[in-house]
């Protein structure tokens, strides 16, 4: 990847479905800042608990420690006027002002880059993820192997029948499919919990 090479920062995104090796690849990004001695601060996502609170671990268990945040504009008030690189795991689960927040500190000179899932467990758009790949400078979508045939896999498969679209889980509870394996819920499921959610309020 060619990174530019001057006072400006940028934003880079890595996203893709589960198991694609997106917190394998932004671990990887970390260390090597790491080991050119980049002054380096690491958030994600507090409500993924899978391994750990606050530590980004991937699913091969690689890990680095980190600050767990639920409100992305908390980064402005943590983000040490020093630091040069900026890393955000789970970026799907921030509200769109993650827009602002990465543009802000990119426009400052900072290395952003943020992993997250591109579509939810029936095959949309995730949050802001859509949006942020648009204002990056760099965006690598990486594949996952299909669990049913072994072709590349871009699809989430969720294996129980729940209908929000965050439910936190592992191997129990998703796999990678690629397109001709990937399942949507029917749709009479999904009205049935739209109908619920309305009826709640
Ligand atoms: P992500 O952050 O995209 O969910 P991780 O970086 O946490 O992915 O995990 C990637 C690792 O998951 C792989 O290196 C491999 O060890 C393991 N893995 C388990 N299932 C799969 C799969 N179906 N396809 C690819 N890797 C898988």
């Amino acid at each position: 990847m060619q990174i530019i090479n001057g006072k400006s920062g940028w934003i880079e995104v890595i996203c893709g479905p589960m198991f694609s090796g997106k917190s394998e690849e932004l671990i990887k990004r970390l260390r090597r800042a790491q080991i050119a001695k980049r002054r380096v601060q690491i958030f994600k996502h507090g409500m993924d608990s899978r391994y750990d609170a606050t530590s980004i671990v991937s699913h091969s268990q690689m890990s680095l420690p980190g600050v767990a945040i639920s409100d992305i504009n908390d980064l402005l008030k943590l983000v040490d006027d020093r630091t040069e690189l900026v890393a955000i795991d789970e970026g799907q689960f921030f509200s769109d002002d993650i827009l602002s927040v990465t543009n802000k500190l990119a426009n400052q000179g900072k290395r952003i880059i943020v992993a997250g899932l591109d579509m939810d467990y029936i095959g949309n758009p995730f949050g802001p993820m859509p949006k942020l790949m648009c204002s990056a400078e760099y965006v690598s979508k990486q594949l996952a192997i299909c669990m049913s045939c072994g072709d590349p896999a871009n699809f989430t498969q969720r294996l129980t029948t729940a209908t929000e679209q965050v439910v936190v889980g592992a191997d129990e509870t998703y796999e990678a499919r690629c397109r001709l394996h990937f399942e949507p819920p029917e749709e009479s499921l999904l009205e049935t919990s739209r109908n619920a959610e309305k009826a709640n309020g």
